[in-house]
């Protein structure tokens, strides 16, 4: 087994808050076995020389749409299958440079592109994906125009569309079953309006109660969870009290529906880094689209607060479309200057790896967690401008143990 050794580096411990100084980290396979202030003596290890530089666990992005190249989604989800995926192949590799060795993909992203992962045919972070999303007729993940003959929706079969339409308690139960069958690790719905779509207003709420909770049923009895678009407090609420586990946005959260989501153990995962861009014609996105984007952007910056005030645990998402996706690493900048960096950085690491049921697994830099390591210039618990330029700053990207990235090779 292959033992590769981070030398002398500081490595951080997320959970207390403080660098371990001069430390090295022994990794045999894909596992973290050692954190050792003495200096490791292996004659055949590969040696990563860390010292002056932060050594810390891989980034969990749990919001992205790793197949969405388009901006437009309608658009994207008209392409052929084969460009739709090839267009992913890039986004994914951007990804992982900038130290995410782990997404949860919340619509559009299957079995298939996990398993390429997975198996060492393409770079990219683990995923966790959720097949397609499912939405309402005329919701959050229908993408067809007013004026289109609404025929049965064929762009949901489509490797481009990050969702599915679908209506009825018996429907939704089917389409549960069917992308768990496919490999969904978790089950996404649009539970309220959203920025993306063309025909409905943000404060909609979306499914019936009884279909919210027909399609948490089929997810717990696979032992696995639903993750919520929701952004009003209304949405949020009936979301969380039908049974969602994450929601995911949430900007218009108010102390009330806080409160709720705290009393249900529920995950919030905001999304900051896409507003701020998203208002910009060049990347793509439709008139009627950007239109909404002031409406939830700067209540964006608001919801952090009111989540902290009232406990509830944040994970760390993106949810960049398009050319948009290379402005990842902004989020933590974002949510810095409301929360303080370590709390950014918890996000993105432990309490994404609670969110995705790793917890001890990834997320952590601990013996017997997977070897997801970063090797950063600076120290992000000071300056956040280590960890929110993109891939400016890290040097080393190793994911189960193997060095994925190199910034004196890229
Ligand atoms: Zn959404
Ligand atoms: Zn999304």
């Amino acid at each position: 087994m292959t033992i590769t050794v981070i030398k002398g580096g500081n490595v951080l411990d997320i959970e207390k808050g403080v660098f371990l100084e001069g430390h090295s980290v022994v990794i045999e396979g894909d596992r973290i076995v050692e954190v050792t202030d003495r200096e490791p003596d292996f004659a055949e290890a590969v040696i990563i020389d860390a010292r002056g530089k932060t050594v810390m666990p891989g980034f969990i992005d749990c919001h992205v749409h790793v197949l969405a190249a388009n901006a437009n989604l309608g658009a994207n989800a008209a392409q052929p299958n084969i460009l739709a995926t090839i267009r992913a192949l890039p986004l994914l590799d951007a990804m992982l440079r900038r130290g995410f060795t782990t997404v949860r993909d919340a619509g559009g992203a299957d079995w298939a592109l996990q398993q390429a992962v997975e198996t060492g045919l393409i770079p990219g972070p683990r995923i966790f994906p959720s097949g397609k999303a499912l939405s309402q007729t005329g919701g959050h993940g229908d993408f067809r125009a007013r004026s289109d003959l609404l025929d049965p929706c064929s762009c949901c079969f489509r490797v481009g569309a990050i969702a599915r339409v679908v209506d009825g308690v018996d429907a939704v139960r089917l389409a549960a079953r069917e992308e768990i069958l496919k490999g969904a690790t978790q089950i996404k719905i649009m539970a309220s309006g959203g920025v993306a779509s063309p025909n409905d207003p943000i404060a909609n709420t979306q499914y019936s109660e009884d279909e919210i909770r027909a399609i948490v049923g089929e997810a717990e009895a696979a032992n696995t969870y639903v993750m919520a678009h929701a952004y009003t407090s209304r949405a949020i609420m009936r979301a969380v009290r039908c049974g969602a586990r994450t929601i995911e946005h949430g900007n218009l959260v108010d102390e009330a529906a806080a409160q709720v989501m705290r009393e249900h153990k529920a995950y919030a995962v905001p999304t900051l880094a896409t507003y701020d861009v998203l208002a910009d014609e060049k990347y793509g996105l439709p008139a009627d689209s950007r239109a909404k984007v002031a409406a939830v952007q700067r209540a964006g910056r608001e919801s952090l607060s009111i989540f902290h005030k009232a406990d509830v645990p944040m994970g760390f998402g993106s949810d960049l479309l398009g050319d948009m996706q290379a402005f990842q690493s902004n989020e933590f900048r974002i949510r810095a200057e409301v929360l303080g960096n370590l709390e950014v950085l918890r996000s993105a690491t432990l309490i994404g790896a609670e969110i995705l049921n790793m917890k001890g697994q990834l997320g952590t830099i601990s013996p017997g967690a997977i070897a997801d390591v970063l090797v950063v210039d600076g120290d992000p618990l000071v300056d956040i401008e280590a960890v929110a330029r993109g891939a400016e700053r890290i040097h080393y990207v190793i994911q189960n143990g193997k060095i994925v990235s190199r910034l004196d090779q890229a």
